[in-house]
């Protein structure tokens, strides 16, 4: 049996980005995936997902510039553009604190935005409803990673760079052995240096198997797509990414995405149904759900939406504070571990795939992820 460097568990974006970093700096690389690329009952799919610098916490807007560059990297290696550059609107109901600590972080790290006041906002964005106490934050350079074609393009240059991939293989079983791993999948036995698990959902069985036991919320949620009454006002280059946070006394965040040829997209986040087994198919979309999505939408976009065109659905994983989980196991360092879900990963994915392959390589990273150790992320206050 041949041993190999590292072994990656799990081929959506996380995965694929990790084996891209591996594989570029020319380490032997396998990633396994149980179902086929680009597969539906994971994180990683679909058409859109934000890119965002805005965050009330300094790390993650810091980490989202070195994201940017990560992203760059991989467009000048694939020769494509894959960040659309759309900007990016949060806007609030009344004056929240959430905002203003996002404006202090953006002004920290450098990153260009614009505070607009109601009437601003009025004249620059007419299909939006404001009122006197509506606050807007605008990011120029917010934009839309078009999911499900990013994780194509990391798999496609980790491939190109040397790595195998292989799909419809699961990982059974992960034992830890020496200063090595055996790994048992879809009844053929690999032995590897190091093994990244980056499984999404699916974590907590694996975790279950290595004798860790950490709180991660699995939960199932719904994006609609809308056909838009103003063909062009719901365009690329008129409507940016909306993040509507009402009036942050609870009421869920409503993020709207521009017609990128499929409909004007909505969903809510923290609505999602919780899934207890990621292996039992979780329901269909709610019509419900989609019901109440489209009312949010109307109140923040009035006769913006005509019919609803379709609904998919995505999981979520969650730590109890809503930050990322990376790290080495505690007891077997040979076997780094990333749940960068909590909905918000995807805008990080190149730069968690340097983070773990650092991880796997040298064992530890030049960036801070203090925050996102196991042990850190146990002792945390949620933040509500
Ligand atoms: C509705 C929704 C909206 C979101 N919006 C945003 C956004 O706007 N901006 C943003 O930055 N992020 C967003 N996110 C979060 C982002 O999409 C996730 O952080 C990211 O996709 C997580 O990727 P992953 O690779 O960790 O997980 P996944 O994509 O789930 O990949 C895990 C893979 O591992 C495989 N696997 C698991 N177990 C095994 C095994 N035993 N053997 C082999 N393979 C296995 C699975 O089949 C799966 O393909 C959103 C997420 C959702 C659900």
């Amino acid at each position: 049996m041949r041993m190999l460097e590292v072994l990656i568990v799990g081929g959506g974006v996380m995965g694929a980005a990790t084996a891209y970093a591996l594989a570029r700096r020319g380490r032997r690389v396998l990633l396994l995936e149980q179902f086929a690329l680009g597969h539906a009952r994971g994180s990683s799919h679909g058409l859109s997902r934000l890119f965002s610098y805005a965050y009330p916490q300094a790390i993650y807007t810091q980490l989202a510039v070195a994201a940017r560059q990560a992203w760059a990297t991989l467009e000048a290696d694939a020769r494509q553009r894959l960040l659309i550059n759309t900007g990016a609107l949060d806007i609030a109901q009344t004056d929240l604190s959430y905002i203003r600590s996002c404006v202090t972080q953006l002004t920290a790290a450098g990153v260009p935005f614009e505070q607009l006041p109601a009437n601003e906002l009025r004249s620059r964005f007419p299909a939006l409803a404001v009122t006197d106490q509506t606050v807007g934050l605008y990011q120029p350079d917010g934009g839309i990673l078009p999911a499900s074609r990013c994780v194509a393009t990391l798999i496609e240059q980790a491939r190109r760079y040397g790595a195998v991939v292989a799909t419809g293989v699961r990982v059974d079983r992960l034992l830890p052995d020496g200063s090595g791993v055996r790994v048992d999948a879809a009844g053929a036995t690999y032995r590897a240096q190091r093994v990244v698990i980056t499984a999404g959902s699916y974590t907590p069985v694996l975790l279950r198997q290595l004798g860790l036991s950490f709180p991660l919320l699995i939960t199932r949620e719904q994006s609609v797509f809308f056909l838009p009454r103003h063909r062009v006002l719901s365009k690329i280059g008129y409507l940016p990414v909306v993040r509507d946070h009402g009036h942050g006394n609870g009421e869920p965040l409503l993020v709207c995405y521009p017609d990128m040829g499929e409909g004007v997209k909505a969903e809510l986040v923290g609505t999602g149904v919780v899934v207890r087994d990621p292996y039992v198919p979780p329901p269909l979309p709610d019509p419900v759900e989609s019901e109440r999505i489209a009312r949010r939408l109307e109140a923040t976009l009035p006769g913006f939406a005509t019919r609803l065109l379709r609904a998919e659905t995505c999981r979520m994983t969650h730590t109890p504070t809503g930050d990322f989980l990376i790290d080495r196991h505690p007891e077997y360092s040979q076997i780094v571990l990333a749940v960068p879900c909590s909905g918000h990963g995807f805008t990080f994915a190149p730069l968690i795939g340097e983070i773990l392959a650092d991880l796997a390589v040298q064992g530890t990273t030049q960036h801070d992820i203090t925050p996102f150790r196991l042990g850190h992320l146990r002792t945390s206050r949620v933040l509500t």
